[in-house]
C-alpha cells in the first residue's frame, strides 16, 4: 500500500548533494490467494525492487505491506525471520546463488536446517519429496549443480525455494535466462506445482507473452508507479493506459487477420532519480497534453478491477 523505495545517491563535484533514486514510488496493489499476480514493465521500472522490498531485501522507503492483515513492516526482526519461511524468493539466475561444493542433497538440506523446521530423518524424506516434485531425480540429488544444464538448475532453485512449504513466492525473472522450449517446460511445472501446493506467485517479468501465459491479473509499472492494473484478459483485449498499448502493440498478434499497428514510444525511460513533472509517462506518451505536465493522474478504478492511471480516462470532476 503506496510502497515507495527511494535511494539515496550522491552527486555533485564533491559528492555531497543527495539526490534520491525513485525506483518505487508509491504504488499499491494487492495479491489474492493462490492467484498468480505479474509485474511488468521494462527494466528498472522497479518491478524486482517491489519484489525484494516484499521480502526486505531492500528496507521500504514508506508504506505498508500487509500479509494477512498484517503490516510485516513492523515485525521485529525476529518475528519477521519467522515469517521469512512462508515467503520465498526464486532468481534469474539460480547458478549465482547455488554453492558448487555442496550437492543438490546439501543445498537443499540447508535451508530446513537453518530454519529449525525438522529433524535430519525428516529432511531426506522431504528432499526426495520435492525432488520428485520438480523433477529431479534420486540419483540427481547426489550431484553438483555445475553438472547441470540451465533448465535443471533452474529446477534446483525451485526445489530450495519450496522446500520450506511458502505461501508466497516471488518469481523474479525466473524463467528469462532460460531457451524458449525449456522456458515452457518450467512455466508448465511453475503453474502444476503452484496447484498442487496452493501457492500465490508474484511473478515478475519484461516478458508479455510469458506474463499472458501465466497470470491471473497484470500490473504494468513505469518509473516506480503503476500505470495500470488488470484481471490478464481484460488487460490484454481492452488495454487503457497509453503506455499498456505500446508495450502490447510490440507482441506478435496470434491472428494474421487482426493485425495490429505498431507503436513505436519517442525517447528513453527517464531517470528516475530525476522523473518529469506530472504523469511520468508524459515525455513519450503520445496522447500527452497540458494537464499532464503539471498533474500526476490519479490511480482509479475505471471498471471492475481495471485500474489505470492517465487524465483521459478522468470523470469530469
Ligand atoms: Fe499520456 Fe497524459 Fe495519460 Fe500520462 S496522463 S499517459 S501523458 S495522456
Ligand atoms: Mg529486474
Amino acid at each position: 500500500n503506496n510502497l515507495k523505495k527511494h535511494f539515496p545517491q550522491k552527486s555533485g563535484i564533491f559528492k555531497k548533494t543527495k539526490n534520491y533514486v525513485r525506483a518505487v514510488d508509491g504504488i499499491s496493489f494487492e495479491i489474492k490467494e493462490e492467484e498468480t499476480f505479474s509485474l511488468v514493465g521494462e527494466s528498472g521500472c522497479g518491478k524486482s525492487t517491489t519484489g525484494r522490498s516484499i521480502l526486505r531485501l531492500h528496507e521500504p522507503t514508506s508504506g505498508e505491506i500487509l500479509y494477512d492483515g498484517q503490516d510485516i513492516l513492523e515485525f521485529s526482526k525476529g518475528d519477521f525471520r519467522k515469517l521469512r519461511k512462508d515467503l520465498q524468493m526464486i532468481f534469474q539466475d539460480p547458478y549465482s546463488s547455488l554453492n558448487p561444493r555442496m550437492t543438490v542433497k546439501k543445498l537443499l538440506m540447508e535451508p530446513l536446517l537453518t530454519h529449525h523446521v525438522c529433524t535430519k530423518e525428516e529432511a531426506e524424506s522431504r528432499i526426495l519429496d520435492i525432488a520428485q516434485k520438480v523433477g529431479l531425480s534420486k540419483e540427481q540429488i547426489n550431484r553438483h549443480p555445475h553438472e547441470f544444464s540451465g533448465g535443471q538448475r533452474q529446477r534446483i532453485g525451485i526445489a530450495r525455494a519450496l522446500i520450506l512449504n511458502p505461501k508466497v513466492v516471488i518469481l523474479d525473472e525466473a524463467v528469462s535466462a532460460l531457451d524458449v522450449s525449456i522456458q515452457a517446460q518450467i512455466l508448465n511445472l511453475l503453474i502444476d506445482l503452484q496447484k498442487d501446493l496452493k501457492l500465490t506467485y508474484l511473478f515478475i517479468s519484461h516478458d508479455l507473452n510469458v506474463v499472458r501465459h501465466v497470470s491471473d491479473r497484470v500490473g504494468v509499472m513505469y518509473l516506480g508507479q503503476m500505470m495500470e492494473m488488470a484481471p490478464t484478459d481484460e488487460l490484454y483485449s481492452n488495454p487503457l493506459h497509453p503506455y499498456t498499448e505500446s508495450l502490447l502493440s510490440a507482441i506478435p498478434s496470434s491472428d494474421p487477420f487482426k493485425k495490429k499497428e505498431r507503436i513505436i514510444l519517442q525517447g528513453d525511460v527517464p531517470d528516475p532519480a530525476n522523473p518529469p513533472s506530472g504523469c511520468p509517462f508524459r515525455l513519450r506518451c503520445p496522447h500527452a497534453h497540458e494537464r499532464c505536465v503539471v498533474e500526476n493522474p490519479k490511480y482509479q478504478e475505471v471498471k471492475d478491477d481495471h485500474w489505470v492511471a492517465c487524465h483521459l480516462y478522468d470523470n469530469n470532476e
